[in-house]
């Protein structure tokens, strides 16, 4: 039997991380289980040279971390320096959680099964004859082949770089390319967004609103805000809506899993995460 570990040092390694809602998601659920957890940051933001990603994992592993999560721009670069990959990071073609164990290096993909979850609860029994998705980059990745588990019949993709969609549409069973959007969208029961529009930073929507009908469903992840400006104009349509929330939280869900060997609880994570929401403004 495994025994319960006591100790435990995990991170995030990435660019411009500092307002991760990740790290006090793990380190909340690590106190309520009794763990002695702790969650650093590595940010390689301003850092120059920035450091290979080859040095950041055996760094951490030398200094005897039982894992890491990973984000931009390193989820591709980390997979040529593990000794095995899961089947869904390999399908999605990056990593966002190492495990370390026995000296070996171990790469999953959580964003996949973390959309998916969050699809299956948030979103259940809506239907998934055609999927429009918007939006081919690393998060784009493992929705599509998320979408395809979830049973989506054929997923159309559009990205402003139309090269991407296509090199994401060879990899993902019954994906094609999106033409017009206006056509797509006709086709479209439900649409997903992964592009960074509706952020702050990215102001605006990757589909014309007034493509939206009612019988849409229509899930967003961005999470910062939570309510995008396709959201709110899908919610005002009547269309069942889907935040980014889910599958920022249940990724980490899984991840705490892989780290610990302990089966984390969901409904506090995600209240750590909605705590955010509420805390006064930093
Ligand atoms: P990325 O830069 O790798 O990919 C974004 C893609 O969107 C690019 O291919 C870009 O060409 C495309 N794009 C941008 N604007 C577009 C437009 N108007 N029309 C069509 N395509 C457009 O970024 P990413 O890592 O895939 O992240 C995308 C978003 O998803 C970010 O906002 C990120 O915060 C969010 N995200 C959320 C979660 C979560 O857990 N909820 C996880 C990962 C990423």
């Amino acid at each position: 039997m495994q025994s319960r570990p006591r100790d435990l040092r995990v991170g995030l390694i990435g660019q411009g991380i500092q307002a991760s809602r990740t790290p006090a998601m793990h380190r909340a659920e690590g106190a309520a289980q009794g763990l002695a957890l702790r969650y650093d940051l590595i940010d390689v933001e301003g850092m120059t040279p920035a450091p290979a990603a080859a040095d950041l994992i055996a760094r951490a592993e030398a200094e005897g971390y039982a894992g890491l999560n990973v984000t931009y721009p390193f989820k591709r670069a980390v997979m040529d320096h593990l000794h095995e990959v899961s089947d869904a990071a390999r399908r999605v073609g990056a990593v966002n959680t190492i495990v370390f164990r026995d000296g070996r290096r171990f790469g999953h993909n959580t964003d996949f099964w973390g959309f998916a979850e969050s699809v299956r609860q948030g979103l259940p029994r809506v239907p998934m004859g055609t999927v429009l998705l918007l939006g081919a980059g690393g998060a784009g990745g493992a929705v599509a082949h998320a979408l395809a588990d979830l049973g989506a019949g054929r997923i159309l993709i559009a990205d402003r770089d139309a090269a991407l969609a296509a090199t994401l549409c060879a990899a993902v069973a019954g994906a094609q390319v999106a033409g017009d959007l206006a056509d797509a969208a006709a086709r479209a029961d439900g649409i997903v967004n992964a592009t960074p529009m509706g952020m702050a930073r990215h102001p605006g929507t990757a589909l014309p609103v007034d493509l939206l009908h009612r019988r849409h469903w229509v899930a967003d992840i961005v999470y910062f805000p939570l309510e995008t400006a396709l959201l709110a104009a899908a919610r005002d349509q009547g269309c069942a809506t889907l935040s980014g929330a889910g599958m920022a939280v249940f990724q980490a869900v899984r991840a705490f899993r892989l780290f610990t060997g302990l089966d984390p609880s969901a409904a506090r994570m995600r209240a750590t995460f909605e705590a955010f929401d509420t805390a006064a403004p930093h």
